[in-house]
């Protein structure tokens, strides 16, 4: 059974901004066809656009650009971390800017510190690891 489109249904449009297609709600209408429809994710009101006119991408990103934000921001952090470089051990008290070298997940970074942990920025993603703060 084919549904009637109108405002306040679901559709499924291309998101500009998420850059994927995805679940949208109707926001406008013109006479039979979609004028915009809002990203259930991000919340953007767009254009609708059909899934079927969106731009083609060989394979999904979504986990991709996660790793390559990153990866960006480890290397940019590592260009202006200050701190001394060492390597890792949960017995070492941390500041953050500084440098550690993990046996296991290679350079990191340290971006911010909890009681006994701190957040360690390394090239795939952030991990909490254990150290010896106050
Ligand atoms: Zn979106």
């Amino acid at each position: 059974m084919l549904e009637k489109k109108s405002i306040g249904k679901d559709v499924e449009s291309y998101c500009g901004k998420c850059k994927v297609s995805r679940e949208h709600t109707i926001m406008t209408m013109d006479g039979e066809t979609i004028a915009k429809a809002r990203c259930k994710m991000c919340g953007s009101m767009h254009k609708f656009t059909s899934p079927l006119d969106a731009p083609k991408v060989r394979k999904p990103r979504v986990k991709k650009d996660a790793g390559e934000l990153a990866e960006a921001a480890w290397t940019a952090g590592l260009a202006e971390a200050k701190g001394k470089e060492r390597d890792y051990s949960m017995a070492l008290k941390y500041r953050i800017g500084d440098i550690v070298n993990h046996q296991v997940f290679g350079k990191g970074i340290v971006m911010k510190l909890h009681a006994n942990k701190c957040d360690m920025l390394f090239k795939d993603r952030e991990r909490l690891m254990a150290s010896t703060n106050q």
